[in-house]
This record gives structure tokens, C-alpha cells and sequence, in this order.
């Protein structure tokens, strides 16, 4: 690691322990496109950067040399490229429209070679603990990763948070699971069809990793079932020779109203996937945009959702009873923030942070998360501009105190928590942070315009 400046500049004391003075700079927990992201964007606002990042390379979830990366090794973006893109940083025309996850990587590392990133990031070093210190500033408690070494505590201006939402699984537990003789197995696990191979399989889960799985299992698989809670509204990846999004991003742009949008698309999935109950598959229970969009054009069959397991067996709501050996729950993340107080996020009792934007905490001024969205689109243009955001927030902060303190009263600690997404989405987890990137970069972008309007006055 070499920085320009000297890491461990000035001592301070808390509780007996030595606490380092980082001065201005502000710390970044991550490297992943979030955490890379957030680096680039507050160095060019003149900040300096002390990012942690627990693995040895930059990517996050898209680095599969990762303990904690979901992708499995057929997995590519299901957003097409320039949905998916940082607004700053092409990825190359020769590429396809949706790249494969191992080219997400080479883009990700070329991202952090072409803004000489690296130099700024710890790997191998894991955050344990955020904690308020004097005023607005934080105590930020590191080690090396697998608990070696010993804790080293630094003191930083602000911290922005990129730690990834997609690592910590989500098992639901069913009734039997326990006495159940067969593998279960969480999606994150799951990495090569060979695993699936000759057996006789189980997905549950309709996401859009659930659906991946699903069908690799009706390919590889001796029998294949896939158990969805719900019948989905399932997207191709092209319309009319268009990747998906794209054409759903020039509908947006129309600003139609939400019902003929929902109309419009209905009527589009009807002439290209058909109707899927053929294949027996349940209709969707809820209009399009109230669940985040499945984007396959290759599975076509389903049963019920799952009732309880059994020593051999698992029994489905449909009444039927199906005996696979192995089970994969693609039944999703939990985000955790094990180094914060639930209370700095003002977390819900069931953890969800309560952050303007999904991003800005009401409470610390000093303290975001980034990438904290599931979005209709790609999540690097939201990211790369909510970190625009939060460093020229902290720019105005430090250049006029008085309107950086309206500013906050008026918008971010005065407008209540907001679903940035027209329809009225599912109530599951999975979609508490849904946006629809429209609605979400113009809040960003008004939020930015009212910054810089702060700063110019
Ligand atoms: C199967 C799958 C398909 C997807 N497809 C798409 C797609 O098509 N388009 C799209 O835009 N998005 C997609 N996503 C979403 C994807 O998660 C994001 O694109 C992106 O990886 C999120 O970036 P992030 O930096 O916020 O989090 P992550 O990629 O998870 O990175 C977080 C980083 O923080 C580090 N970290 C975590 N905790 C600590 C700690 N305490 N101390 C130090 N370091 C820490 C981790 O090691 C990791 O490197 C997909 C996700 C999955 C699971």
C-alpha cells in the first residue's frame, strides 16, 4: 500500500486504545463496483481516500475468486451494457450486450488500473466497527481478514459505506428441513451445472438466479423442478431486436402514466413470451413492475411453492409431492452491517436501514451507503452518481456550513422515507430498496442541482 500521504498521522486515545487521526480523509468500506466507485469519485473532489477491502482484489461479488461472490459460472448481467456501465467508463463496443460475469470483472479491474485506484485500498483488511467519535467525525476499527492480526483503530471525516448486499444468504426455514436426508444447498454455493448433473433437483426461488438455475437444472439435471412462490412476469432479454431494458428505459423516458407503461409491456410480453400457463406456469398474481422483472427467455416450467420437507420428500402447495436429492435455495441476500449500531442507520426492527435516497443517513450527516438498490436497470450509473452526490455534499459541508446545514434541514433530514419506483411493489424483502432508475437519478440529480446551487449562492 503507498499513499501520498502517511497513514498513521496523529494519536488520539479511546477507551486506553491509540486512535489514528486520518484528518480529512474519508473511509470507504469496499472495493466492489459501489466501493470502487465511491474512491474515484471523492478523489476528484479532492478528497484523500482510505478504502478496506477484506478479499485481495478489487470486483466484489463479480471477482468469483471471492469467498462471499453469488456468481456461478454461467452467470451474466441480466442489465445490457449501457444500462450497466459507469457513465465515465465505457465498457468496449466488442463486447456483447449483456457480458459474460467474468468480463464484468476485466472491467471492473481495468475501471481501478485506468483511475489508479489501488494505491488507495487496504486488502485483506476487514472492518469490524464504525462508531461515532468526536462531532461528526468516525472511529473506523480494522483487522486482517479471518480475525488475525491485531485491531487497529483510525479516525476519519466521513465514511461511506459499499459493503454489498448480495453475500449474506437468506435461508427461509420450512417446517422438516431438519429431519430432510437430501443436500440443501443456498444458491451462492452453487457454481457449476456438473453439480447438477444426473439428479434429480429442486430450485426454489423466482428470481432471476433462481430462473438461471432452473434452467441448467432442466438441462443437466435427471429431473428438474423449480418452486416459486408466485407466478412472475418473465421478460425476454431482446424486444424487437433491442435488449429489454433499453426499450423499457425509452417508454420510461416518455413518461407515460404507470397503467398504460404496465399495459404497453403487458401486451408486448404477450406477442413475444406467450402465454406461459401452456407450460404450466402460474399467472402472475400482481401487475408488471410490482416485482423486480425476470429477464429469461429460456424457462418454461414450475410448480408450487413449498409446503415442507420430509425425510425424502418435499411437499408442495399444488399438492404435489417430489423427492429430490438435492435442493438449491436461490432465496436471496440479506444486507447486514455487522460493523454499525442498527441504530446509526435507524434501522427498522426487521434491519432495514432507513437512509434518504436508500443512501444518505438522516442522523450522520457524515455517514452514506452506496449501491444499497435493486434497481430495474443497471446499478453502476446509480451508484456512480450517489457518490457524486455525497462528495459534493461533503465539499459544501466544508465550504459553507450555514447553507450545507439548510440544505440538510430542507431536503434530506426533512423528506420521508420513499419508494423511488411508480408501481406499488411487492412488500417482500427483496424489494424494500427497489427503485426504477428514472424516478432515482432525477431525485439524485436534484439533490446534486441543489447542492451546487448551495455552493454557487
Ligand atoms: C447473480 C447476480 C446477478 C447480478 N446481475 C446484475 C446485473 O446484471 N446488473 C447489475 O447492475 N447488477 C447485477 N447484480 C447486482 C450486483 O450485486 C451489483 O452489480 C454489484 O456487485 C454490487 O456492488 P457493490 O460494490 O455494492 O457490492 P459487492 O459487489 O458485494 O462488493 C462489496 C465489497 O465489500 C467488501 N466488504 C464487505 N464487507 C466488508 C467489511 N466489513 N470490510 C471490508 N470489506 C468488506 C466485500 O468483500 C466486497 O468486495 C447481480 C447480482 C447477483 C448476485
Amino acid at each position: 500500500m503507498t499513499t501520498s500521504t502517511d497513514h498513521d498521522s496523529a494519536t488520539l486515545w479511546r477507551d486506553g486504545r491509540p486512535v489514528y487521526d486520518r484528518g480529512e480523509t474519508v473511509c470507504v468500506v469496499g472495493a466492489g463496483p459501489s466501493g470502487l466507485a465511491s474512491i474515484k469519485n471523492l478523489r476528484e473532489h479532492g478528497f484523500g481516500v482510505d478504502c478496506y477491502e477484506r478479499e485481495t482484489g478489487v470486483g466484489g461479488g463479480w471477482n468469483w475468486r471471492h469467498d462471499r461472490s453469488p456468481v456461478y459460472g454461467s452467470a451474466h448481467l441480466i442489465s445490457s451494457k449501457p444500462f450497466t456501465q459507469y457513465p465515465d467508463f465505457p465498457m468496449p463496443d466488442d463486447w456483447p450486450d449483456f457480458p459474460h460475469h467474468g468480463q464484468v470483472l476485466s472491467y471492473l479491474e481495468r475501471y481501478a488500473d485506468h483511475f489508479d485506484l489501488r494505491p488507495h485500498i487496504w486488502f485483506g483488511t476487514e472492518v469490524v466497527k464504525v462508531e461515532p467519535a468526536d462531532g461528526t467525525r468516525w472511529d473506523v476499527t480494522t483487522r486482517s481478514t479471518g480475525g488475525y492480526g491485531a485491531e487497529r483503530t483510525h479516525r476519519y471525516t466521513a465514511v461511506l459505506v459499499a459493503n454489498g448486499h448480495n453475500w449474506s444468504p437468506n435461508l427461509p426455514m420450512y417446517e422438516g428441513l431438519d429431519e430432510f436426508k437430501g443436500r440443501v444447498i443456498h444458491s451462492s454455493a452453487y457454481k457449476d451445472p456438473a453439480e447438477l448433473r444426473g439428479k434429480r433437483v429442486l430450485v426454489i426461488g423466482g428470481g432471476n438466479t433462481g430462473c438461471d438455475i432452473a434452467v441448467e437444472a432442466a438441462q443437466q439435471a435427471f429431473r428438474c423442478w423449480h418452486s416459486t412462490r408466485r407466478g412472475y412476469w418473465y421478460a425476454p432479454k431482446y424486444v424487437l431486436g433491442r435488449p429489454a431494458d433499453q426499450v423499457n428505459d425509452a417508454i420510461l423516458r416518455l413518461r407515460l402514466p404507470l397503467w398504460l407503461r404496465q399495459w404497453l409491456l403487458q401486451r408486448t410480453l404477450r406477442l413475444t413470451v406467450g402465454d406461459l400457463r401452456r407450460f404450466g406456469m402460474r399467472r402472475p398474481d400482481h401487475k408488471i413492475f410490482e416485482t423486480h422483472p425476470i429477464v429469461n427467455s429460456q424457462l418454461i416450467y414450475q410448480v408450487g411453492e413449498i409446503t415442507r420437507f420430509r425425510q425424502y420428500s418435499v411437499e408442495l402447495s399444488d399438492g404435489t409431492e417430489v423427492e429430490p436429492d438435492l435442493v438449491v435455495a436461490a432465496t436471496g441476500y440479506q444486507p447486514k452491517f455487522e460493523f454499525l449500531a442498527p441504530e446509526t442507520l435507524a434501522a427498522t426492527a426487521d434491519g432495514r436501514p432507513r437512509l434518504h435516497l436508500h443512501a444518505f443517513s438522516r442522523r450522520h450527516p457524515t455517514l452514506a451507503v452506496a449501491g444499497l438498490l435493486e434497481s430495474d436497470s443497471g446499478l453502476l450509473p446509480l451508484v456512480h452518481w450517489q457518490t457524486v452526490a455525497f462528495a459534493r455534499w461533503l465539499r459544501l459541508r466544508e465550504a459553507e456550513p450555514r447553507r450545507a446545514a439548510e440544505f440538510w434541514a430542507g431536503t434530506v433530514a426533512k423528506e420521508a422515507d420513499r419508494r423511488w419506483t411508480g408501481a406499488k411493489v411487492q412488500d417482500t424483502p427483496r424489494h424494500w430498496f427497489e427503485v426504477g432508475h428514472v424516478d432515482y437519478l432525477r431525485a439524485l440529480q436534484k439533490m446534486i442541482d441543489g447542492l451546487a446551487a448551495g455552493v454557487k449562492a
